[in-house]
């Protein structure tokens, strides 16, 4: 069956395995994870009723996963024509990206793609002249700053953009202050709703999923966790409710401040890197586990990266080191074998291990994550003329993210009080003190 050749016309994009048994399996996966998305589910309803996005083409660079794919099938069903790239080469899933495919939507993405078919993916997206653009890690946005820069003047189509992850939006940050930023931008990543589920809860719940995939014990281990961020904090909570001795290494004096009020050890790396058996990594900055570090490690640790991008484990010189002593014990799961005889265990090559190895995060947090993503493009549709003049990062609107936070509560069955009158005139008001 060749469910995309006639469709893109190119056979380069062909997706590999498009059997029916890939297709039945990327299509129940996708129907499991939106019974778990209740606020997806009823934006996908409204948005069939009322087309929003009606003759919008909208491009997305996410990961390809079954909570992406009903992001996908809401857009869609609002009107929009989609377009989806892979945001990492080892996060997307071949048999979501068939059954996407089969429902109509425009995927390039294959698992393990290089970085050469990586970028040829992002152009696929670009090529349609797209209204929206949706990202995770800033690299469609910023392709097409480079590439397609007609797009952003007054007459191209871009109205504007929406960014899912911090280092998607720290980079967004330094282009704005350099005012290369030529579009409004949406940093979703920054909503409440999104932040202090998906990353708080989602990445630790993803990586400890890849971890009992290798059938290892936390308890008893001693565990570092780079950053105190979103993630990671949330990764050290887990590592710590699992009976692990976690030990934080930040740069961030309030954030290391944190940690130490929250109960953990607080140290610098060079200190404590020979301690570790786990060491995780979620800063967004690179060299985190160094050059310098390499011949300190324990024999047994695992490496796991939970940042976006391959650059806070230095993978390339651990391999070097290894000097051709690497087998694959699991996939994504690398041995590698140190000069001092140290096995060193590195998990996705670097790259994010919290959807490399496990689903990514699952689909009860991901629902508002994507449910603020479809309401956000719904929000760009509505404001297109106010919003084409603008080049610089917005914010979610708060009734939005608050409209999430209901409509979640709404869908678990949890009530919760309102003000009175005369609470609000309280809350509302400056002149009532002592
Ligand atoms: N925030 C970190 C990386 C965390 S994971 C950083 O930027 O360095 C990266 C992003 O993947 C998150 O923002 C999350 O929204 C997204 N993600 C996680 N699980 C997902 C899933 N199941 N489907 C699609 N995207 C997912």
């Amino acid at each position: 069956m060749k469910l995309c050749s006639k469709k893109w016309g190119n056979e380069k994009y062909l997706i590999t395995d498009e059997s029916d048994e890939t297709l039945e399996k990327g299509l129940d996966e996708i129907r499991i994870a939106f019974n778990k998305m209740p606020v997806i589910q009823s934006l996908l309803k409204d948005f069939e009723k009322n087309k929003p996005l009606q003759d919008l083409v909208i491009s997305c660079c996410l990961h390809v996963t079954k909570e992406t794919a009903n992001l996908m099938r809401t857009l869609k069903a609002g009107g929009a024509d989609v377009y989806l790239c892979g945001s990492n080469p080892l996060s997307t899933q071949d048999h979501i990206a068939t059954a996407l495919a089969s429902e109509g939507i425009h995927v390039y993405a294959w698992t393990n793609n290089t970085d050469e078919e990586f970028y040829e993916c992002v152009d696929a997206c670009l090529i349609p002249k797209p209204n929206i653009l949706i990202d995770d890690g800033a690299d469609l946005i910023v392709t097409a700053h480079k590439n397609y820069p007609e797009y952003f003047e007054k007459d191209g189509c871009i109205i504007a953009c929406q960014e899912e992850t911090t280092t998607g939006v720290h980079r967004f940050e330094s282009m704005d202050k350099n005012g290369a930023l030529k579009a409004a931008l949406f940093p979703v990543n920054d909503a409440s709703c999104k932040n202090q589920f998906d990353n708080e809860l989602g990445t630790g719940q993803g990586v400890v999923a890849a971890i009992y995939g290798m059938h290892v014990l936390f308890a008893g281990k001693t565990v570092v966790v780079a950053g105190y961020g979103h993630c990671s904090s949330g990764m050290a909570l887990r590592a710590r409710g699992l009976g692990a001795r976690v030990i934080v290494t930040e740069v961030d004096p309030v954030k290391a401040l944190k940690a130490v009020f929250e109960g953990f050890e607080v140290a610098p790396m060079n200190e404590i890197v020979h301690k570790a058996d786990m060491i995780f990594t979620a800063t967004g900055c690179n060299n985190i586990i160094a050059k310098s570090h390499l011949d300190k490690l324990k024999n047994g640790c695992i490496l796991a990266n939970l940042g976006h991008f391959d650059v806070e484990i230095v993978a390339k010189d651990l391999y070097a080191a290894a000097n051709g002593k690497i087998k694959t014990i699991r996939p994504s799961v690398e041995e590698l074998i140190m000069p001092n005889g140290n096995k060193i265990y590195l998990l996705a090559q670097g790259r994010l291990a919290n959807l490399a190895l496990s689903e990514g995060h699952p689909a009860e947090v991901m629902d508002m994550s994507f449910a603020l993503q479809a309401m956000m493009a719904r929000y760009i549709s509505e404001n297109r003329q106010v919003l084409k003049v603008k080049h610089s990062i917005l914010k979610v609107p708060d009734e939005l993210n608050n409209d999430v936070a209901f409509a979640k509560l709404e869908a678990m069955g949890i009530k919760i009080d309102k003000w009175t009158e005369e609470q609000y005139k309280y809350h509302t008001s400056f002149e009532e003190g002592t």
